[in-house]
């Protein structure tokens, strides 16, 4: 069959493979120069089971309210007129029942972990090197009270297989020494040795060359797709700035601008983009640079090392498509994180940038199809997308192939989730 992959970040990229490795021909379009461009580009790189919880939560419609007032919070919430927004709003909302939170989280840990799986083989199977980082994540927590309510909250992860449990700041400094000069500065940690850490961007970028060079997966790169054409139920051809191109599936990987092109075929995806943003450090012959990634829980901020470089991310922030940043955006993570790492890189190098996280309101991505026969979607990943790409590129893969996923859908499909 001929497949056409709509969009070249860590999603389409890691679908393209699997479909390539099941025998199809395949062809991937982005109207970006290279593979990971967009959201892809420069996240945290925690590939992070350990953080699979939803984010709506209970907790979430307080923490939404509070942030109209403060300006400085690390989640922004900022109305607008957007009709999306507000639809997105309400599913995000109906989702924040300790019951909806529970569902999604345990559906979001399956899929992680399941990914992760994937993404092992795949590093074993092509040999990728991608700065990865094994040997757990460190979430640090610098209140008693965070730290309690992290311990109890991780049972719903460890209640599904995950190893995930709390140690003490003493600890946590002996598993990472790079904490030991800043163990009071912390209560303590939920280590989760099996989660591990890795550059996306280089990931995706190495992926796509090897899938041309082994399977002749074709990119068509600084190609926009502006619409499609359809027929008998199904889509025929993608219409591009510079051409066309017909398939006999074509798999929807545009993250947050999915809903954009889905509605011209008439389903209205909930996803809604969600800013972050992340800035990079040179090493430089620091010396104390964790050895595990991680996130400092109180301030929201991720963060690890890849290879000469150290990654820091923080903030959600309801902005539209603006994904433009000033320095000041940085000043509340950069010293958090100074605090616990003052040591780790060269502070007064940063290369920043923001991206787009393409959310749902349950914080599952969608999967399968709609009302075109052919044309399945892979999108949706919201904060965790790098842990859950090679995952579900394999889901969708088979999917793809009449086969059963390996892990069970409910709830994560497209219908009744689109309107
Ligand atoms: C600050 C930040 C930190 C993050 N940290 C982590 C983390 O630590 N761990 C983790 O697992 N995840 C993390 N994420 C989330 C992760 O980065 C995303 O979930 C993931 O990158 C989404 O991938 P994607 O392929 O769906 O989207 P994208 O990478 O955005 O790919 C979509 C592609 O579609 C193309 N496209 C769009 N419209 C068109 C069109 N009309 N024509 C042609 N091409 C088009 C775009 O150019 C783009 O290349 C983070 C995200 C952010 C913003």
């Amino acid at each position: 069959m001929k497949i056409a992959v709509l969009g070249a970040g860590v999603i389409g990229v890691t679908t393209a493979y699997e479909l390539a490795k099941d025998g199809h021909e395949v062809v991937v379009i982005d109207r970006l120069s290279e593979a990971a461009s967009e959201t892809s580009f420069a996240n945290a790189g925690l590939v992070a089971p350990g953080h699979a919880y939803t984010w709506a939560s209970p907790k979430a419609p307080r923490i939404l309210l509070r942030s109209l007032m403060d300006e400085s919070a690390a989640l922004r919430f900022k109305p607008s007129l957007d009709p999306q927004l507000w639809w997105w709003t309400y599913l995000f909302l109906k989702n924040c029942t300790a019951e909806a939170a529970k569902i999604n989280t345990k559906r979001k840990v399956h899929l992680c972990m399941y990914s992760q799986k994937q993404l092992d083989g795949l590093i074993k199977e092509t040999g990728i090197n991608h700065h990865r980082v094994e040997g757990g994540l460190m979430y640090l927590y610098r209140s008693q009270e965070s730290f309690d309510r992290g311990a109890r909250n991780s049972s719903i992860l460890s209640d599904e297989g995950l190893n995930i449990r709390p140690v003490s700041a003493k600890e946590a400094a002996v598993l990472d020494p790079s904490l030991e000069a800043v163990k009071d500065k912390f209560k303590g940690a939920l280590y989760c040795p099996s989660d591990e850490s890795g550059d996306a961007r280089v990931f995706t970028q190495a992926l796509a060359k090897l899938s041309t060079e082994k399977y002749g997966v074709e990119f068509r790169y600084n190609s926009e797709i502006l619409g499609f054409e359809t027929s008998g139920g199904k889509v025929t051809t993608a219409k591009l700035s510079n051409g066309s191109v017909n398939a006999d599936a074509f798999v929807m990987c545009l993250g947050v601008f999915s809903p954009q092109l889905s509605k011209q075929l008439g389903t209205r995806l909930p996803i809604y983009p969600i800013k972050g943003y992340s800035v990079t450090l040179p090493i430089e012959g620091s010396n104390n640079v964790p050895r595990f990634g991680g996130v400092d829980e109180d301030n929201l901020t991720a963060y690890a090392r890849f290879g000469n470089r150290f990654r820091v991310t923080a903030t959600a922030e309801f902005a539209g498509f603006d994904k433009s940043h000033r320095p000041s955006d940085y000043s509340h993570m950069l010293k958090s994180i100074k605090e616990l790492f003052p040591d780790a890189a060269n502070y007064d190098k940063p290369d920043y940038w923001a991206g787009l996280r393409p959310m749902t309101p349950e914080g599952t991505p969608i999967f399968g199809r709609g009302k075109f026969d052919n044309l399945y979607f892979n999108t949706g990943h919201g904060h965790i997308g790098w842990t859950m790409s090679c995952g579900s590129g394999r889901i969708t893969a088979d999917l793809i192939a009449g086969k059963t996923p390996a892990i069970d859908l409910t709830g994560m499909e497209l219908n009744p989730r689109a309107a």
